[in-house]
């Protein structure tokens, strides 16, 4: 693992840890931190990390918070508060 790897790690779970504290500003400043050096580094994002962000405002999403989930036709539908939806294949 690269040192770009651990630090987009490390903040993945920083973001995590601060959107279940409530905090969406930070968890907001750490999501945008990570995608900032994947992209730097033309790294991918963690898959989890991926999903629960949103591509539009960098929204930590929390279901039930400031995100709702649903299911559509095989496929998970996450829509931000924002407004942006996010449509994955359900597993
Ligand atoms: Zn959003």
């Amino acid at each position: 693992m690269t040192v770009a790897q651990e630090r987009i790690e490390r903040l993945a779970g920083l973001a995590s840890d601060a959107a279940a504290d409530c905090n969406d500003d930070r968890a907001r400043e750490y999501v945008r931190l990570a995608k900032r050096i994947a992209e730097r580094n033309r790294l991918s994002l963690p898959h989890q990390f991926k999903r629960f962000t949103c591509d539009s405002c960098d929204s930590y999403l929390r279901p039930g918070k400031n995100a709702r989930v649903r299911l559509q036709g095989g496929h998970v539908v996450i829509t931000c508060d924002c407004g942006t939806q996010a449509r994955y294949p359900y597993e």
